[in-house]
This record gives C-alpha cells, sequence and structure tokens, in this order.
C-alpha cells in the first residue's frame, strides 16, 4: 500500500478481501475463537501458532482498522483502546513504572493533565511539565536518571499550541529516552510525527478519527525505530523475560517492531483490559474511508473563521495555527504544511460572562464537550473540561478565562460564518 498516496490508503489500507470475501470490513462480534482440539489452542497459547482466541487480547475487525492507522502514520505496528484515554495512559505505562519520571509538555489536553498529575502520580510515576517554549536549559535541567519519556501534542487542545516535535525528540533521544506525540488533532492527515522523529504517536480516535461524534475510541502506534536494547537498564520490561508471558524477552522475540506494541496487548490490554469494541472499530474504520477529504475541508474552513473572527470588533483576540501572524505560524509551516485542523480559539470582550453569552446565542454551533466532530460545536473549557484546574494551571495549559474552543464542522463555512456573526450580535 506504501506506494499510494494517504488519501488512498485512506481508503484501501488494513482490511485486504481475498476472491470472495466482503468488500467492506466484517464487523466479528464475537468474544471468543473456536478450535478443533485443545492441543491446537494450546500452540497459540505456547505462540507456537497466530491466531485469535480471546476478543480482550485481540479481534480481527480490530486489528485491521490498527493496521490501517499504523500504515496511514508510517509505522511498524498499533493497537486500538478503548479510548484516548487508555492510550495516553498505556503508551507511558508500558515503558514506566512507580519510582520513574516523565516530561510532559504543559500544554496538553485537561484529561491527559489529570491523568498525569493526579492518577498516574498516586500510582507512583512523577511528571515535570515544561512550557512548550521553554529554553534549551530548563529543557535540559528536566531530565533525571530515571526519567523514562517525553510527552506533547502536536496541536494542543485546546491551547492550539504547534509542538516542536523535532526540538523534543532531539532532546528525548539525547538521554536515551522516547518521544511521544498525541496526535489527535492533526491526523496522520496533516502531520505524520515519526517524519520529525517522534518514536511513538497516540490518539483518541473519538476524534477526527471517527469523526462523526459516534465512538469513543484511542490507538497507540510505534515507529519501530526506537532501540530499547541500547537502554536495557532503563526499559527492563522490554529487555528482560517477561514471567507473566511465557518468560519471553519482547525485543528478542518480537524485534525493534513488534516489542513495544506486543508487551502492550499481552500484558496491559491483558490485565487492564481497556479494549475497543469491533462495533467500534468497524465505526471509526467508516471515519477513516473519509479522513483524507475532512481534514482538508475542516482545515480551510477554520482558517475562513479565524480569518473573520479576526475582523470582529467584539472579538479581543483569535487564536487559530494557521493564520498569518499567530504565534505559532512559523511552527504550522514546517509541521502542519496542508492545514492546520478544525479548532479555533478566541476571547470575548467582556470576558467570561460575554463568552458565556456568546455561546448562548449560537444556533448552529451545538455546546457540547465534544470536539473534530462533523458538526461544529462550541465549548467554554475554564467552566467545563477545565474547571479542577487553579487558575495557574489554567494559564500554564494557555486557557484563558474567556477563551472560548469553537470546532469547525463540515457545513457550509458562510453558514457557520452567519450563525457566529448572530451570535456576536447578541453578546451587544
Ligand atoms: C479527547 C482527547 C483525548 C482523550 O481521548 P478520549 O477518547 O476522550 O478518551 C486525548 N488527547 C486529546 C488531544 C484529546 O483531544
Amino acid at each position: 500500500m506504501n506506494n499510494y498516496t494517504l488519501d488512498t490508503r485512506c481508503l484501501q489500507a488494513g482490511y485486504q478481501p481475498a476472491n470472495g470475501e466482503p468488500r467492506q470490513l466484517p464487523i466479528i462480534q464475537s468474544t471468543t475463537f473456536k478450535y478443533d482440539s485443545s492441543e491446537d489452542m494450546g500452540k497459540l497459547f505456547d505462540l507456537e501458532a497466530s491466531g485469535y482466541f480471546y476478543t480482550r487480547l485481540a479481534n480481527p475487525t480490530s486489528d485491521h482498522v490498527a493496521d490501517k492507522i499504523a500504515n496511514l502514520e508510517g509505522g511498524s505496528a498499533a493497537m486500538l483502546t478503548a479510548s484516548g484515554q487508555a492510550a495516553s495512559f498505556y503508551s507511558i505505562f508500558n515503558i514506566a513504572s512507580c519510582g520513574d519520571h516523565v516530561i510532559s509538555c504543559s500544554t496538553i489536553y485537561g484529561g491527559t493533565y489529570n491523568l498525569f498529575a493526579v492518577t498516574m502520580k498516586r500510582m507512583g510515576i512523577d511528571f515535570s511539565f515544561l512550557p512548550p517554549d521553554c529554553s534549551e536549559e530548563e529543557l535540559k535541567a528536566a531530565f533525571r536518571p530515571n526519567t523514562k519519556a517525553v510527552f506533547g501534542e502536536t496541536i494542543a487542545n485546546p491551547a492550539l499550541i504547534v509542538f516542536d516535535i523535532e526540538r523534543f525528540a532531539r532532546a528525548a533521544h539525547a538521554h536515551g529516552v522516547p518521544l511521544i506525540v498525541d496526535n489527535t488533532f492533526a491526523t496522520p492527515i496533516l502531520c505524520r510525527p515519526f517524519e520529525h522523529g517522534a518514536d511513538i504517536v497516540i490518539h483518541s480516535t473519538t476524534k477526527y478519527m471517527d469523526g462523526h461524534g459516534a465512538a469513543v475510541g484511542g490507538c497507540i502506534v510505534d515507529s519501530g525505530r526506537f532501540d530499547w536494547t541500547k537502554y536495557p537498564e532503563k526499559f527492563p520490561g522490554l529487555c528482560t523475560p517477561d514471567a507473566s508471558y511465557h518468560g519471553i524477552t519482547y525485543t528478542k522475540r518480537f524485534g525493534l517492531e513488534g516489542a513495544y506494541i506486543t508487551k502492550a496487548v499481552a500484558q496491559l490490554m491483558r490485565d487492564l483490559g481497556s479494549v475497543q469494541s469491533p462495533q467500534n472499530a468497524f465505526l471509526l474504520n467508516l471515519g477513516l474511508e473519509s479522513l483524507h477529504l475532512r481534514m482538508e475541508r475542516h482545515s480551510q474552513a477554520a482558517l475562513a473563521v479565524a480569518q473573520f473572527l479576526s475582523e470582529q470588533e467584539e472579538v479581543s483576540w483569535v487564536k487559530y495555527p494557521g493564520l498569518p501572524g499567530d504565534s505559532c505560524y512559523a511552527l504550522t509551516k514546517k509541521y502542519l504544511p496542508k492545514g492546520a485542523s478544525g479548532v479555533v480559539s478566541f476571547g470575548v470582550k467582556g470576558g467570561r460572562k460575554a463568552a458565556e453569552a456568546f455561546m448562548k446565542g449560537l444556533r448552529l454551533a451545538s455546546i457540547v464537550t465534544h470536539v473534530a466532530d462533523a458538526k461544529t460545536c462550541c465549548l467554554h473549557p475554564a467552566s467545563s473540561t477545565h474547571r479542577q484546574m487553579t487558575d495557574e494551571e489554567l494559564a500554564a495549559a494557555g486557557v484563558s478565562p474567556d477563551l472560548v474552543r469553537l470546532s469547525i464542522g463540515l457545513e457550509a463555512p458562510e453558514d457557520i460564518i452567519r450563525d457566529i456573526r448572530q451570535a456576536l450580535d447578541g453578546i451587544r
């Protein structure tokens, strides 16, 4: 498939039916798989034969969809998870344990921040949060002997800061750890983090990949390029035998291409079980079939809305990484040359109150916690997704109290703009 463009691969990568098989990806809605003898099944458990036996560990529908996403990202292996949160958690917990440390960019999704700063902290994993524009000295000083990974979002939700992937990859690699990038807002259509040095990519497939607000899901993709065996003392889980899984050493048995994802499935999915249902994997695949068209349209319409907003006198500021003059514009040109995705944020003059009045006035755009949907939607993070955060934490995450986040859908751009204009009229 790799000699085709990404557009074609959105449709044809992953599932390729043989003669007489269904053209559309079949939903294998079965928890379990039948064998003729316990001997046959024993071979699967001994890893002498490959095959399916229980959907918590592997399912053909989900595997085909994971293969498509691995192909789109240019990775060596991928797995689906029940949600983006599960993908974030597994991506780090697969290589960090109690007593370890991880560096994260501070401009990340609120749910990820909570996961790292509260829940994973309770598990004994310590996180340092660094601003995306931190100095080289700050970045260098953040690494500790027990640091296991660096984490950031290609386009931060909701701060819309573009992550300098190459810079953070260089720093991570200089300290012998991988860079994990949450590529949810960009999708591989707009940015492929592996081409810029990232080692692991994760997604909330709930967003643009599904794209229709239908199914919560996540995905982890491995580039297969990080050489864990160079640092066996740092990554014992990948480089020494796993007593809970046939005494296998993942890097030896599955190579650099397969070790990380196989371990995440065989250990974490087996024990924690955040599995994506075959039905949801099917819905995700339908979304992926039009991802290339949707990302282009979302990006064009969002740029038009951002330009419009920047010309309205009720608007105090506009943040869209694709807007010329935006603080991230140079990084956008470098990492997102095909478009800066569909999310725009802005402030209304009059602060929090005016922001709430504006939202109330919208007719076409609906107030939902969701983003990255085919239908235009709108959110006030300070009073919803980010309400657990202190003012200082909000500022570090790049979220001000007057920030309104608009996720520009696939409706006609002129209708979306008309709706925004009439809602601005209503706050006067
Ligand atoms: C939504 C989101 C997540 C969490 O994903 P869920 O599918 O809601 O669990 C993680 N990262 C980013 C950037 C997101 O937008």
